[in-house]
């Protein structure tokens, strides 16, 4: 059974007392989750060890950092390594966020090696992938995330992609109110899970959580993660809210059918 996870993405928002405040909120809403229906905050790095303070005896929460190196160490002015997250016991890190690909020129070669050290350090990657409109208007979404993910992550072993996290965000989705229809997504996420299961097999592809991200909100969520292939989301502005994000991460199927 693969897993459903609501992933807060805060981005580079809020202060540590917001922060702190905002995690509390949540955990006092007392959701129901367990091993396969999950909650993880993306944090900012100087918020991750008050973040893994508090959820530290709350099952079923978990922490992110929300980027990494590709190179292991050295001479990298401000820079975070896979290996600093692994010390402080950080277990996901979100890889390849189009924040991160764009204005910082990370291209699919980057990522890959992002992904390596990743799981070296045992850090799980959640790995966002997506097209810009243009493609979209094109109708050539499905080969540009093809490209992104062949590139990226076809590389590793079957037993790396097991349970493997990846994020579909389509680039014009993202913070701008406009998000995929439903079918869209459960295309794009049909589409996804059958490339890799032409690569990996279907048990593989079953086990992989693909999370749909773009302007989820406590309107659409549960609509959204109700398609067969959508296993929860990557949640940017609606998980600043701890109301809003708590009706979202209640959004999660309650039983997922795989
Ligand atoms: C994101 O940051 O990954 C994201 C999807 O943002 P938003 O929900 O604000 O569109």
């Amino acid at each position: 059974m693969r897993k459903e996870i609501a992933a807060a993405n805060w981005k580079m928002n809020i202060t540590y007392p917001q922060a702190e405040a905002l995690i509390d909120d949540i955990l006092q809403q007392g959701h129901y989750l367990n091993s396969h229906r999950l909650v993880i905050f993306g944090v900012p790095f100087p918020y991750l060890k008050m973040a893994q303070d508090k959820i530290r005896f709350e099952d079923n929460y978990h922490i992110a950092a929300q980027n990494m190196h590709h190179e292991r160490n050295g001479a990298f002015t401000g820079e975070i390594s896979a290996e600093m997250l692994h010390a402080i016991g950080v277990e996901y890190v979100i890889i390849g966020h189009s924040e991160r690909r764009i204005p910082f020129n990370e291209t699919n070669e980057i990522i890959a090696k992002k992904i390596d050290l990743a799981l070296e350090y045992e850090i799980k990657p959640i790995f966002c992938c997506g097209e810009p409109l243009e493609v979209r208007d094109e109708g050539k979404q499905n080969e540009f995330v093809q490209k992104q993910i062949e590139e990226s992550l076809f590389h590793l072993s079957p037993s790396q992609f097991h349970g493997f996290v990846i994020a579909y965000e389509p680039i014009w989705a993202i913070g701008t109110g406009k998000t995929a229809t439903d079918e869209q997504a459960q295309e794009m996420h049909a589409f996804i899970r059958t490339l890799i299961a032409e690569k990996y097999g279907q048990d593989i592809a079953n086990s992989v959580s693909i999370l749909y991200g773009g302007s989820i909100k406590s309107s659409n969520a549960k609509s959204i993660f109700s398609m067969h292939d959508v296993d929860g989301g990557l949640v940017g502005g609606a998980s600043l809210i701890a109301a809003d994000f708590g009706v979202v991460i209640d959004s999660l199927k309650k039983d997922p059918e795989v």
